[in-house]
């Protein structure tokens, strides 16, 4: 009674590389496909077809950044941009469009392959976390439902990814205790995926533009400075 395959979807134009990254997956019981250029790739990650997307930036037609804005705005299907540009900025460009993680060429394979199984885990505890009967997280102003992944604010259905869902969750199901960048990254990401906290500033910064009035003077996630981060709900904020 095996499992079925996990379907990753590999957007890269040099065909070589793409093509070792196939034959890796598959060695380790994954199903692959190549995308080559950027629309090929946006469609099919569109697709609903796919578990994962592994994504190059630098790709003929539109962009490995297009590709993760477009896709990231549609779908959950989580996103590891596969990168030779080493710059920072590049890193939170792409983290701030929507990618789960982000790992430089040349990079070894069991790096790619630990990464892949650590999101992949992390996205099953979120769909069994679907299974089990709603929970109704009420705040005052912001509902979650964690059935549908559904964030309501003021009646209004907010559109989340699901890693932006898991952090608001894990502070708001706190109510006013400070997590630390450390402990968020472990309760949303997972204990050995991704070694950098800036992916929770990031993460941060993008749920505040979709949630707060002012994203520059939240109300809602706060910052407890060089602690880190806490929700407050509208029923204690300050007038
Ligand atoms: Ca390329």
């Amino acid at each position: 009674m095996s499992e079925e395959k996990k379907k990753i979807l590999i957007i890269e134009d040099e065909a070589s590389i793409a093509e070792i990254i196939k034959f890796n997956l598959e060695k380790e019981e994954f199903e692959a496909t190549i995308a080559l250029d950027g629309n090929t790739g946006l469609a099919e990650g569109l697709s609903g077809k796919y578990d994962l997307i592994l994504l190059d930036l630098m790709l003929p037609g539109l962009d490995g950044y297009e590709v993760c804005r477009r896709i990231s705005e549609k779908s959950t299907v989580p996103i590891i941009i596969v990168s030779a540009k080493e710059d920072e900025a590049d890193k939170v460009k792409g983290l701030e469009l929507g990618a789960d993680g982000y790992i430089t060429k040349p990079f070894g394979i069991r790096e790619l392959i630990a990464r892949i199984r650590a999101l992949l885990r992390r996205n099953r505890i979120a769909t069994m976390e679907g299974g089990v009967p709603d929970e109704i997280l009420n705040t005052g102003n912001i509902i979650l439902n964690t059935t549908r992944y559904d964030v309501l604010k003021n009646g209004k259905l907010i559109p989340l990814t699901i890693r932006e869902f898991d952090l608001l969750y894990c502070l708001a199901k706190g109510n006013g205790q400070i997590f630390s960048r450390e402990e968020l990254m472990e309760k949303v990401w997972g204990y050995e995926y991704f070694g950098d906290i800036r992916t929770v500033d990031v993460t941060v910064r993008r749920l505040r533009e979709k949630l707060e009035d002012d994203p520059s003077q939240p109300k809602y996630i706060r910052t407890k400075r060089s602690l880190g981060y806490f929700f407050q709900s509208s029923e204690n904020q300050m007038q």
